[in-house]
């Protein structure tokens, strides 16, 4: 029988309980693993184990996967899924859920922090809030999946349908656990796709407590299943799926390979990859130098450094490049002395998510200055007896280091001096990346035109790390294939049919 855990928070932020199934979502019910296996979550804050939930092996995504096939809305349009739940009642389960997530928004954003290591308020207003805009965004385009009549000739009514796939696998990474799974959750159900869903096995708790709100919301057993399990075995198992039709993943480029190939050596399925970056931040002599310096701090320090888009190479114009430099380091220290525990009023800067990330990040850091790079600011542990790393600020450095060239993942920007508009744009393109940028210039005519040579799926003019629900998102080069948000993600979940009625054509 699958066990609940409660855990009881004290703390400045929040007072009070959540209990979580640590079992695995499917068909609606909480059941144990075939092959029983478990795994400890640990807070990054503490390094110590806050439970212990089920691990699934690919027996248990061939269960799931069938559970999703018999609810799916396509090929078995006489289960509840495809009779009972139009889009209007799609889009009427969807608000119902975001209700409810809002209902307990402190709860999950305590989970949330407890398990990332995330500020309480940022992971309430940003990830949380963050969540239900998504949520309630796709329920609005439940009911407006729609396809067009198209002229050919006067013999024939020819028309497309957009239809969902049927069965998606979706696999979701660490650093915005109840984020990423709202991102690919919504779009999926408002177009009327089954999920199996793997979460993060280093950040599963939101993704565990959110099934409870799914089956109070009414959605019909099978549709969203949610599948604990290690990358290499379960997250494999759902890209080699004959079943899945389609897969989402968000995750590191290397694993993005790894999941285009096993859709190849499958059954072909639709691939969104949402990668990796090194997204470029550049900051003309001409820019709101305050303003740019609280955004390109923002845009390397939030979450940590743990965000797909970060700024981590900043890229800033010779006139004002030793001011800039003095402020971004007054700035950096005064982020890494506000470093402790999440839930305290006052803390700006919590630990990376994992002792393996912490590992990592600091394992950059040292081959910057192996390379030659020199460690302006941070480049150490310290915030309390987690998984902290100070905000680092990396100079010197060279086009080929592994810390201009690569995604660290962690606090750690590197400052590279330009002096032309032409000189940055070909360094700030000079990478296999190509998530975002950001550009900083009073000029607006300037700015733009940088904005649309950069190579990148996202360009901030003026700001950092602000995402639209509305807006596409996704990457250029290796940060990815299609796109996610807006009426994209609603295209992405849906495949086109042309339909041809003969009205009066003869043999
Ligand atoms: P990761 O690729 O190691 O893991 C992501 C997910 O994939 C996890 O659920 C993991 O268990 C699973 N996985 C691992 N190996 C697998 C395999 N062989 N087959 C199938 N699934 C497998 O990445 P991570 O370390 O969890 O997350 C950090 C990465 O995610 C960073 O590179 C970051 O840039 C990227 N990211 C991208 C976006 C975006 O929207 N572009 C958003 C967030 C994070």
């Amino acid at each position: 029988m699958p066990k609940t855990f409660t855990h009881t928070f004290d703390t400045p932020a929040f007072k009070g309980t959540a209990t979580v199934n640590t079992g695995l979502f499917i068909g609606g019910k909480w059941v144990d693993p075939v092959d029983p296996a478990s795994i400890d979550v640990i807070n990054p804050a503490t390094g110590k184990a806050i439970a212990t939930i089920s691990l699934a092996s690919s027996k248990d995504i061939d269960i799931a996967v069938d559970v999703a096939k018999k609810a799916k809305i396509i090929k078995a349009y006489k289960t509840s899924w495809g009779l009972k739940a139009p889009g209007s009642v799609r889009a009427k389960l969807l608000n119902k859920l975001a209700d409810l997530l809002e209902k307990h928004s402190d709860e999950f954003a305590a989970l949330e922090s407890l398990n990332t290591g995330k500020i309480f308020a940022t992971a309430k207003a940003d990830d949380v809030g963050g969540a239900i805009s998504c949520i309630r965004y796709f329920a609005g385009w439940a009911d407006k999946v729609q396809g067009r009549t198209i002229e050919t000739n006067s013999t024939k009514l020819t028309y497309s349908r957009h239809e969902p796939y049927g069965v998606v696998g979706q696999i979701i990474p660490w650093n915005y656990p109840l984020m990423m799974l709202s991102w690919k959750i919504s779009p999926a159900l408002a177009t009327g796709n089954a999920i199996v869903l793997k979460p993060s096995e280093v950040t599963p708790l939101t993704a565990l407590r959110i099934c409870d709100l799914v089956n109070e919301a009414g959605f019909p057993p099978g549709v969203l299943n949610i599948v604990n399990g290690f990358g290499p075995t379960v997250g494999q198992a759902i890209a080699v799926h004959p079943l899945i039709e389609k897969i989402a993943f968000t995750g590191s480029t290397l694993t993005g390979r790894k999941i285009l190939k096993a859709s190849a050596e499958s059954n072909l399925k639709d691939v969104t990859l949402e990668l990796g970056g090194k997204s470029p931040t550049i900051i003309f002599d001409d820019a709101d130098v305050e303003q740019a310096l609280k955004w390109a701090s923002h845009g390397i320090f939030y979450n940590m450094g743990q965000s797909c888009t970060a700024g981590s190479r900043i890229f800033v114009q010779e006139g004002i490049y030793d001011t800039f430099l003095a402020k971004f380091s007054a700035i950096a220290k005064s982020v890494g002395s506000a470093a402790g525990d999440p839930f305290d009023e006052g803390t700006k800067h919590g630990p990376q998510v994992s002792s393996t990330q912490f590992d990592r990040v600091m394992a950059y850091i040292d081959s910057g200055k192996q390379e030659g790079a020199t460690v302006h600011t941070g480049g150490e542990p310290g915030g309390g007896e987690g998984y902290f790393i100070q905000p680092t600020i990396i100079t010197d450095v060279k086009p080929e280091m592994k810390v201009v060239q690569e995604e660290i993942f962690g606090p750690v920007a590197v400052l590279i001096k330009f002096k032309t508009e032409e000189e940055v744009i070909e360094s700030a393109n000079n990478t296999t990346f190509g998530l975002a940028s950001h550009v900083f210039s009073e000029n607006l005519g300037r700015a733009l035109r940088v904005a649309h040579a950069l190579e990148a799926g996202t360009a901030w003019v003026n700001l950092s790390q602000v995402p639209e629900v509305a807006v596409p998102f996704g990457g250029y080069k290796q940060s990815g294939i299609g796109r996610e948000m807006g009426e994209y993600a609603v295209n992405t979940y849906t495949q086109v049919k042309g339909v041809h009625v003969n009205l009066e054509l003869k043999l």
